[in-house]
């Protein structure tokens, strides 16, 4: 049903009424949201992706300006990444712009519209990606045309890549990495992350621009105990053994840890915010006083689930798993927790302190989805995490979006910013090459609350503006002096 709702909004201008309306409403939008529509309309919800249709339409358009095109393909049907690149005279080595193709699938009865439509509403873009990050690869594609479009003379080659599988799945970019990474290295590179907050007003309080992600670790809790028939229960009881693991997990909270990115974050939500939040944000970032930063830190996890997990290493569990008849007490019962950790934490200390957390007979803690791994692969994997460094502030690029997001939106202030949850900036990380991540696009709060969720939408003027700024850093970091 969906599928054919779908393709018949595609073909509406088949349809001699529809086609009149259809044109209308795409005359009066700008050159980015009008690629958004298309980039909207090829469905990449992730599993399984399907991201090669996208990367070709995409190629159509990029082709004729000059770019020099490569589509990836993986091992999955019809999964591909993009390359495109326009050249330059090569004094200076290349800039990307990474923007990932998928989007995660849709609660198809809980839109009010049809989610790869591109139905515009009240100033608004409706979407399945419309911000997570379909309108990042439509800002990111537009700026880059305009380079070619404006015959730019170019410092350093222009490199913009439309990902596979950061939603999910195993053909992402840290695979494309590994064997094509000649094709995506860089000086440094744009990527997803931090935001451009507008409030109610329409006034763009901040621009943050992220400087480094959290990354994932899974701890694996396992109790163990006897297992006998149902009919004899012994103290040993691996599910209440587990339950009381968790129950002081549940108790436990992991210590505020600020990075310096993170402290200015708060420095700025400071100017920006009302009482009381502004002095609990101030103290956050600033105080030496203990009680004034717990009083803060109390009142940020009321405030702001997001802020809250900004200034620690976050405990989820995820799974619990126990039992197989209903008249055996399992010999074990196992809980998966995850934890999102601010850049600079050992995985080895976090496991070391959880451990110290839910001791209790029969209780053990290791890594969760390592099983496969060696010892070595293990610790290797312990070494990335560690090593990735948060990237700086002083190269050209940071600062030419600093100057440029001014500019743009000259009410906002402009911060550095601790992404909350990962992104496929790794690949790059990892590998030493500064990436700093956006959004470019002022959305609200309510907006924001959208992404992953229903109804999705970024303002149309927000597409225009975001433009804008992307391709004046563009002209900064990559045109002929
Ligand atoms: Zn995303």
């Amino acid at each position: 049903m969906r599928a054919i709702a779908r393709s018949l909004g595609r073909y509406a201008c088949l349809l001699a009424l529809p086609c009149a309306l259809l044109f209308a409403q795409t005359t009066e939008l700008n050159a980015t949201a009008r690629l958004l529509q298309e980039v909207i309309a090829i469905d990449t919800s992730n599993p399984p992706g399907r991201e090669g249709a996208l990367a070709e339409m995409l190629a159509t358009k990029l082709r004729p300006l000059g770019f020099q095109i490569d589509i990836i393909a993986t091992p999955e049907a019809g999964k591909a990444h993009l390359i495109a690149r326009l050249k330059g005279n090569g004094t200076k080595r290349p800039i990307l712009l990474a923007a990932h193709a998928d989007v995660v699938g849709v609660e198809r009865e809980k839109w009010t519209m049809d989610p790869f439509a591109g139905t515009v509403k009240d100033g608004y873009l409706y979407g399945r990606g419309a911000i997570d990050f379909k309108g990042g690869v439509a800002v990111f594609t537009r700026a880059v045309m305009m380079l070619a479009e404006n015959k730019v003379p170019l410092d350093r080659d222009v490199i913009l890549l439309v990902e596979a599988d950061e939603e999910g799945g195993k053909y992402n970019t840290t695979w494309l990495a590994q064997d094509h990474w000649d094709k995506i290295d860089c000086e440094f590179s744009l990527n997803e992350g931090g935001w451009i907050l507008k409030n109610d007003e329409g006034k763009v309080d901040y621009v943050s621009i992220s400087t480094a992600d959290k990354s994932s670790v899974s701890l694996l809790i396992t109790a163990r105990g006897t297992s006998t028939h149902s009919s004899m229960p012994l103290e040993d009881n691996a599910i209440f053994q587990l339950s009381k693991a968790m129950a002081k997990l549940a108790d436990y909270q992991t210590k505020p840890f600020l990075i310096p990115s993170t402290r200015k974050f708060f420095a700025t939500l400071a100017k920006t915010s009302a009482p009381p939040m502004s002095q609990h944000y101030y103290n956050i970032a600033a105080s030496q006083d203990p009680a004034e930063i717990a009083a803060a830190d109390v009142a940020i996890r009321k405030h702001s689930p997001l802020f809250h997990a900004l200034i620690r290493n976050t405990i989820a569990p995820v799974f619990l798993n126990a039992g197989f008849r209903g008249n055996v007490i399992p010999g074990h019962a196992t809980a998966t927790v995850n934890f999102r950790i601010i850049p600079g934490t050992d995985p080895e200390e976090l496991r070391a302190e959880i451990a110290k957390v839910v001791a209790g007979e029969g209780i053990e803690v290791g890594y969760a989805g390592f099983v496969n791994l060696t010892q070595e692969e293990m610790e290797e994997r312990r070494r990335r995490t560690v090593s990735v460094q948060p990237s700086g502030e002083e190269t050209e690029l940071y600062q030419s979006l600093s100057t440029r997001a001014k500019e743009t939106y000259p009410e906002a202030e402009v911060t550095p910013y601790l992404f909350n949850a990962g992104t496929d900036s790794i690949a790059w990380r990892a590998r030493g090459v500064p990436v700093y991540g956006i959004y470019p696009y002022p959305i609200t709060d309510t907006d924001l609350m959208r992404m992953h969720g229903n109804d999705e939408r970024v303002p149309v003027e927000s597409l225009e503006s975001g433009t804008r700024m992307i391709y004046g850093v563009l002209m900064d970091v990559a045109a002929s002096k």
